[in-house]
C-alpha cells in the first residue's frame, strides 16, 4: 500500500495536534497506534478528499464521506470524546499517553515496517 503525502500527513497530524490540546485528550502510550491512525487519515483524505476514520470498514467508502458521521473528528468523538481508533483519548484511559504532539518523522518510522 502507498503512503499518503508528506503534505496531507503534516495536515492530519497539525490537526490531530491542536484538536487534542482543544479537547483535552492524549496520545496513545504505543506511538506506533498515533501513527498507524495518522496514516491511515492522511491516506483517506488523500483518497477521498476527506479524513474518513481508518478504523472501520465501509462497504462505499464515497457514500460515508458524504454522510459526514465518520469524517475525523467523529460524531462519537465531538458528541462523548470517544475514539476508537485510540488517537485521542481522555486522561483517565489506560492507555492513553501524556503527548499531545508527535513529528511527520516518527509516523514514518513508525509506520515503515
Ligand atoms: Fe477520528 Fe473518530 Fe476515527 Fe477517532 S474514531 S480517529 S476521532 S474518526
Amino acid at each position: 500500500m502507498t503512503q499518503a503525502s508528506e503534505k496531507n500527513l503534516d495536515i492530519m497530524k497539525s490537526f490531530a495536534e491542536s484538536y487534542a490540546k482543544r479537547t483535552d485528550t492524549y496520545f496513545c502510550v504505543d506511538p506506533g497506534v498515533t501513527a498507524v491512525v495518522l496514516e491511515g487519515l492522511a491516506k483517506n483524505k488523500e483518497d477521498l478528499g476527506a479524513a474518513l476514520c481508518p478504523c472501520r470498514h465501509y462497504e462505499d467508502k464515497v457514500a460515508e464521506v458524504k454522510a459526514t458521521y465518520w469524517n475525523c473528528p467523529c460524531v462519537p468523538m465531538r458528541e462523548r470524546k470517544e475514539c476508537h481508533c485510540m488517537l485521542f483519548l481522555t486522561p483517565d484511559n489506560d492507555f492513553a499517553g501524556d503527548s499531545q504532539s508527535i513529528t511527520v518523522e516518527e509516523i514514518r518510522t513508525l509506520t515503515a515496517s
